[in-house]
């Protein structure tokens, strides 16, 4: 069943986005040439703590650290480690944070040092997409509508849209239902709800450079692309209201 927040409910939500997404805005600004996957991971969880929060990644399913990193290749659940970023890497960083009881969920590419175009490009696209998605999380469309926002802009700018992992509604757990995929089903085997003000949705398109096909490395967590190529991820939790969509995880600075 998909649970549409109380306004009481949807006001915490606020609270906790803002907190994940200025932990978003602080590992971005952490991102560099030589500076280690585990530090920002540290820095991160202090940042979420000192809000009266709580990482909310951290021992989910056993995840071993506060946040996740996947660099290059890396899709998505890359585990912090001694890691130094490289000039060029591109680096996913997927944040969630619970407060009082509701989390927020967000995510965003950065690169270190300058990188190549073609990087800036994919990290581009990847969140244009999400904006393109954004346009359909209203009322009177359904959850495909957004599906395939998503997955034309990807596949128009030569890219594909990861098929196993999805956007997932979010409230007082971090993956409720509906299912928000960034591909249309065809033919559909899965429910395609329509989308009612009070529901609260992370839409999180997973773009990679070459082919769609991913694979699970053997620490049964990073998820890499089969064909070795970069991937970029941009996530944010919304509310969908009577009128435009509500962004939750906002920050001064929207990565
Ligand atoms: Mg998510």
């Amino acid at each position: 069943m998909i649970k549409r927040k109380t306004d009481r409910e949807i006001e915490i939500m606020r609270q906790a986005g803002r907190i994940t997404a200025a932990a978003r805005q602080l590992a971005g600004s952490m991102v560099a040439v030589g500076v280690t996957t585990q530090s920002i991971n540290k820095k991160v969880h202090d940042f979420i703590i000192s809000q009266g929060a709580a990482p909310t990644f951290l021992n989910y399913r056993g995840f071993p650290k506060s946040i996740c990193i996947s660099v290059n290749e890396q899709v998505i659940h890359g585990i912090p480690s001694s890691r130094k970023l490289a000039e060029g890497d591109v680096v996913s960083i997927d944040i969630g944070a619970i407060k009082d009881g509701y989390n927020g969920d967000c995510a965003a590419t950065f690169i270190a040092g300058s990188g190549s175009p073609e990087s800036r490009r994919l990290v581009e696209v990847t969140r244009k997409c999400f904006f393109e998605g954004l346009e359909f999380a209203r009322v009177g469309y359904r959850v495909s509508d957004i599906s395939r926002a998503i997955q034309r802009c990807a596949e128009e700018n030569g890219y594909s849209v990861v098929r196993e992992y999805v956007g997932h509604g979010v409230g007082a757990k971090l993956h409720e239902p509906p299912e928000i995929p960034n591909f249309v089903e065809n033919p559909r085997t899965k429910a395609d709800p329509r989308l009612l003000s009070g529901m609260t949705i992370a839409v999180e398109p997973m773009v990679n450079a070459g082919g769609a096909a991913i694979k699970v490395l053997d620490d049964k967590w990073t998820v890499v692309t089969s064909d070795g190529k970069n991937s970029a991820h941009y996530e944010n939790t919304i509310l969908i209201t009577e009128g435009d969509p509500e962004i939750l995880t906002v920050s001064e600075i929207m990565p």
